[in-house]
């Protein structure tokens, strides 16, 4: 008998297991909207051109060798990094004061952020927003910390729930860390506005806590890298602390290359140099050092100022083709008389609607429509084409009747 014949089947990803049912589904009008990765109008995944021209000039490039990154990885892809999520005049990043390392995607750099704080910081409790991306509760738990939820989603508005979130995080103990959805909060897509972000950073200085952003949508959701720094760059103005960490997945389309990067922006330079040397020491053991393929392809198109122009304008046509989709949906929703509300599918904002459709409904467009998407009535709304639009809009209609 095998030495493993005690091990027991694993439950699958509730998100990757819905792409493992689509893909057993043999019916052609099968629609998966649970992916999180971008589609065409075409259905198809997309390759932006200018990560085509950058892989083309590293290929050409025959001084290059496949020599080990540093621990930190390269350190031209982490100071544009810290430069894009920050700003370009950030003082944090003119005073030396952010430690930035090269992890894997914004996964890798969430774990490494979250090793770090369990082995360096005082307070092992984080908060995380109810609900938030499913793999956070288990980064943060392998690390070591221990995970409490605040009130961030109110399914009778299903826009964002400030009045608890206050209440939450204002009964959290002094210290506790707090994670932030950056932007395009997944799965519901709700992100506080402007005033809301002065309030919570406020509570948040006010009583010590240290939030760590988790930003993987930055330009993706309103198509302007800028505007959806916006937060993050109102905490690191106040001269406070933070971690960041920053994928490259989405924006870049750089999914399974694995390209993030965790900042710690510290008090001064110093703290920043002692933080980075330890962050060494958490990686060395995990990974040795990061892949150099995908950090090289980001760094070409970040120091480029033709390249980074031409990224800036496929990154808004992607955003501008999830937005119309957000559009399209609901029009056809209005156009069918479908029963309720259906507003928030434009207020949105980000890869994901929460659509508010309860599990009994999702079974049901799967079972009758073929749709697939996760049980929480999450859709990637990167998934759908004017094509499709039409289909979904009958399953939610007869989904909600
Ligand atoms: N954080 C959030 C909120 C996400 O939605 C995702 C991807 O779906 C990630 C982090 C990390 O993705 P990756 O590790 O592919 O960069």
């Amino acid at each position: 008998d095998s030495v493993f014949a005690a091990v027991v089947q694993a439950p699958e990803d509730p998100i990757l297991g819905v792409t493992v049912a689509y893909n057993k589904d043999p019916n052609p009008i099968k629609l998966n909207l649970g992916v999180g990765a971008y589609r065409t109008e075409e259905g198809k995944p997309l390759v932006l051109n200018v990560v085509r021209k950058a892989e083309q000039l590293l290929v050409n490039d025959r001084s290059r060798v496949k020599e080990y990154l540093p621990i930190l990885g390269l350190a031209e892809f982490n100071k544009l990094s810290a430069k894009l999520i920050l700003g370009d005049d950030s003082p944090a990043i003119q005073e030396n004061r952010v430690a930035t390392a090269q992890c894997l995607s914004g996964t890798g750099s969430l774990r490494v952020g979250a090793e770090f704080l369990a082995k360096h910081y005082h307070q092992r409790t984080i908060y995380i927003p109810l609900p938030s991306w499913g793999n956070h509760l288990k980064v943060f738990t392998m690390a070591g910390l221990s995970v409490n939820a605040y009130r961030y989603y109110d399914p009778a508005t299903r826009g964002l729930n400030i009045q608890g979130l206050l209440e939450d995080l204002g009964a959290a103990p002094s210290g506790a860390i707090v994670l932030l959805h950056a932007c395009a909060h997944n799965p519901t897509g709700v992100d506080p506005a402007p005033e809301q972000w002065e309030q919570i950073r406020q509570l948040i200085r006010s009583k010590a806590l240290l939030p760590f952003f988790d930003c993987a949508y930055q330009g993706f959701a309103s198509g302007s890298l800028d505007a959806d720094a916006l937060a993050v760059r109102m905490f690191v103005a106040d001269g406070g602390e933070c971690l960041i960490a920053q994928s490259y997945a989405k924006n870049m389309g750089l999914y399974g290359e694995r390209v993030g990067a965790l900042s710690i922006v510290c008090k001064g330079a110093d703290v920043a140099s002692r933080v980075e040397s330890q962050l060494k020491l958490v990686i060395r053991p995990m990974y040795s050092n990061p892949p150099i393929h995908g950090a090289s392809i980001a760094a070409t198109i970040l120091k480029n100022s033709d390249m980074y122009n031409e990224w800036k304008i496929e990154l808004k046509a992607m955003a501008d083709r999830i937005i119309s989709m957000r559009k399209q949906l609901y029009d056809a929703l209005s156009a069918r008389g479908t029963a309720g509300d259906w507003s928030h599918i434009i207020k949105q904002i980000g890869m994901f609607t929460f659509t508010g459709l309860n599990s009994d409904q999702v079974a049901f467009m799967t079972k009758e429509y073929h749709i697939y998407m996760t049980s929480d009535g999450r859709i990637s709304m990167a998934g759908l084409s004017s094509k499709t639009v039409p289909h979904l809009a009958d399953a939610i209609h007869a989904a909600v009747t």
